[in-house]
């Protein structure tokens, strides 16, 4: 399978093969990678996942998208090790909730939020490519909560790898700073720095501008927009669709969203052929998709802290796939309509374009006073916590109009041990911290507080990365 930019000139020119995707992560005209041609299944082939463990679907969903990258055996060996460490048998179980209502449960992983899933996956993969080519690599990364955690616990200990997370300083929650750096491996680089998210993000964005820097270090990302990650994240939602009877049963999903990545995954196992009825996308308080998706403009307003952080995002970056394929994957279009939107904040669309967005999804906006009134109702009546972005999920879910015989998947995003203080204030009782982060707050801290000054950033990746000069 070959690979072309959504902001292609001549996609034929373009095309690359999934190694250098991979390691590159965005394209280089700033556009993202997306596959040339989606392999399309038929009902035969969902039938025949029914019953097979995880590994075994995680290795048939995405052995077309490597094209021969790494050989199928060793694939499949690499998956099985990525998922064992996870702490349910299923991986990705399925929790009913009511008699047509079902939890996806995504927080069996080692940092408990569905951004393992994907990570855990990609980390080795990066690992095997790297060592394939005889490369070494720093990656970089601005961090507000979980993808920090996530990205570090898939790249530790590894020889090709050395990462470096900026997080602002003071402005993350102790669990999620303890689980970055409690992590007792030497490749691993927590930076706080003196400033805001978005400081940290413009540090690494000048990082990566700074060519000499840039090749001098080998720097690489491994943010939502690699599609390693939208690969990973089409396995569950068709390992859990096909246990409640796909393909012969269509199926309903409601996806707490931010970037767009993981709603997004579910798009594209929907274009595969699995047959998803209805796809919900919920957000907060910070709700440019729904409301592009309820009056057809896409216009940038500011960041709103809520009691879901990690959906505390106004610009979705995987949206520019779905444009892409509303444009009728026209490169030279999506660059210029992207283009505009970063100058004037306003994402040109015609009527037709968000139309045939409306087909496909349904938004929902859910402020903090709703969220804490399901997380309380859930408790109430199941006796489970709920994180903030999982509920989230719940109240848009309860708003989409189906047919009562198609289940409603929602996808339980974050385990509410992440998000103690909310679930506290929602339900009145502390949710139960998993045993394997039971002693998170006894764990010796590593880490370096830096100024919000790109050049002492530099100096200290340089000090620290064995590309540096200083290694
Ligand atoms: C990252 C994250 C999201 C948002 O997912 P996107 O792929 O960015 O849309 C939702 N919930 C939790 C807990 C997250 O960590």
């Amino acid at each position: 399978m070959r690979y072309i930019s959504t902001r292609h000139g001549r996609a034929a020119a373009t095309a690359r093969n999934f190694d250098a995707i991979l390691l590159a992560g965005m394209a280089p005209d700033g556009g993202l990678y997306v596959p040339q041609r989606l392999p399309r299944r038929a009902p035969a082939w969902f039938d025949a996942l029914r019953g097979l463990p995880y590994a075994d679907i995680a290795a048939r969903v995405t052995e077309p998208f490597l094209g021969g990258a790494v050989p199928a055996g060793e694939w499949r060996r690499l998956i099985e090790a990525a998922y064992r460490p996870f702490t349910h048998p299923a991986v990705a179980p399925l929790r009913q909730l009511d008699s047509d209502l079902w939890l996806l449960e995504l927080f069996h992983g080692p940092t408990l939020a569905f951004k393992d899933y994907a990570l855990q996956l990609v980390g080795p993969l990066f690992d095997r490519v790297l060592r394939k080519h005889r490369r070494r690599i720093t990656i970089i990364g601005a961090t507000s909560g979980d993808t920090g955690s996530a990205a570090i616990e898939a790249c530790r200990d590894r020889e090709t790898i050395d990462i470096f997370m900026l997080y602002p300083a003071g402005r993350i929650s102790e669990v999620q700073r303890r689980q970055m750096t409690t992590v007792p491996a030497r490749n691993v680089h927590a930076v706080a720095i003196d400033g805001t998210f978005d400081d940290c993000q413009d540090l690494v964005k000048g990082m990566f501008a700074d060519a000499v820097f840039r090749d001098e270090l080998g720097l690489s990302a491994v943010n939502s927009i690699n599609w390693a990650r939208i690969m990973a994240q089409i396995v569950y939602y068709v390992a859990a669709a096909v246990a409640l009877g796909a393909p012969d049963q269509d199926v309903a999903f409601a996806v707490p969203t931010g970037n767009f990545g993981n709603v997004f995954a579910a798009h594209v196992a929907r274009r595969m052929g699995l047959p998803i009825a209805r796809l919900a996308i919920a957000t907060n308080r910070n709700d440019i998709l729904t409301r592009f998706f309820a009056r057809g403009t896409m216009s940038l307003g500011t960041v709103e802290p809520t009691i879901s952080p990690s959906m505390d995002i106004q610009v979705s970056s995987n949206f520019e796939r779905l444009f892409f394929e509303l444009v009728g994957h026209s490169g030279p279009k999506t660059a210029a309509a992207f283009r505009q939107f970063r100058a004037t904040g306003i994402l040109p669309i015609t009527r037709r374009q968000w139309q045939a967005a409306r087909a496909l999804f349904q938004a929902e906006r859910i402020d903090d006073e709703e969220t804490r009134a399901i997380m309380a109702d859930t408790y109430r009546r199941t006796g489970m916590l709920v994180d903030p972005h999982t509920a989230v999920a719940l109240a848009a879910a309860r708003r989409v109009k189906r047919d009562q015989t198609t289940p409603m998947i929602v996808v339980a995003t974050a385990h509410p041990a992440k998000f103690p203080d909310a679930v506290v204030s929602a339900c009145g009782v502390r949710p139960k911290m998993p045993p394997r982060l039971a002693n998170l707050m006894a764990l010796p801290e590593r880490r370096v507080n830096l100024p919000n000054d790109l050049g002492a950033v530099q100096n200290y990746v340089r000090a620290h990365a064995r590309l540096g000069v200083a290694a």
